[in-house]
């Protein structure tokens, strides 16, 4: 599943094509993916000139110089192919512009593509209540210490909580912690301050690296058979029960499940 930092790669691919181009022809191939495609996404993209791209959590933002955004959401096997070769089975959505082709490509269709008001952007129903973007200025750890004053959930749990941090999947958060030291299972509202001060670097520092790791294979979303990779070789704690970890404390990462689902941590560093 397409993670903060897979979206952002996929962000950047796109803004290499697609800045500042003009968009001449729009397709679809089918009226839904996990949604319908909203009314009028046609008419409303073509002639239109992308103005700039951004991501928001785990979606993609595509400005037009009309006063729209096109968003999307890659939700479980999303992708964009760029200039494909080919026409794939379950390329749901294509853009052209006078360079270049981009098919959206979802098997599952558990992705979805929505056209709002870009001057009311902060207003979708998704963004109106999300927390800060993890990288942005507004996650800090006086804001994560208002956020969790006196909450009893596991600060695991709580930093899954889109309200709280925007955008953070289960792999970020089980890897900053490990980073930060801190026993997932520690009740929020409990968390030390020198605790949170190392959580907030620790946070973007996972996603930076994975981010960075992303965009060093870039070229791949140029690539018709090009898919989105998840960067494994640098994990922690992700996925590796009963193996030792990382950190010289001769301790071995254990995993639990916490909400339905998993948390991998090292016992002896995670405090
Ligand atoms: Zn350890």
């Amino acid at each position: 599943m397409p993670e903060l930092p897979e979206v952002e790669t996929t962000v950047r691919g796109l803004a290499r094509y697609l800045d500042g181009a003009r968009i001449e022809r729009v397709m679809l191939n089918r009226p839904d993916m996990r949604f319908p495609f909203p009314e009028g996404l046609v008419q409303a993209l073509t002639g239109a000139t992308v103005t700039g791209l951004g991501r928001r959590a785990k979606y993609g933002l595509v400005h037009t110089d009309r006063a729209t955004t096109m968003v999307f959401h890659l939700g479980m096997s999303g992708r964009w192919r760029i200039d494909p070769s080919d026409h794939a089975k379950h390329d749901h959505l294509l853009i052209e512009t006078a360079g270049h082709r981009f098919a959206l490509h979802d098997p599952r269709r558990f992705g979805f593509v929505d056209l709002i008001d870009t001057a009311a952007l902060d207003a979708w129903p998704a963004f109106a209540v999300m927390g800060p973007e993890p990288l942005g200025a507004g996650l800090s750890p006086e804001y994560l210490r208002a956020a969790l004053r006196g909450r009893k959930p596991a600060i695991k749990l709580m930093l899954l909580d889109q309200r709280i941090v925007a955008g953070l999947g289960n792999i970020y958060v089980c890897e900053a912690l490990f980073r930060a030291r801190i026993d997932p299972r520690k009740p929020a509202g409990k968390v030390t301050r020198p605790a949170l001060e190392r959580l907030v670097p620790a946070i973007r520092e996972v996603l930076e690296q994975a981010i960075g790791d992303g965009g060093s294979s870039l070229r791949d979303y140029a690539r018709p058979d090009g898919e989105l990779g998840y960067f494994a070789s640098r994990f922690d704690v992700y996925d590796r029960e009963g193996e030792p970890c990382r950190s010289p404390c001769n301790g071995t990462v254990k995993r639990i499940v916490q909400s339905g689902r998993s948390t991998w941590f090292c016992p002896k560093c995670q405090r």
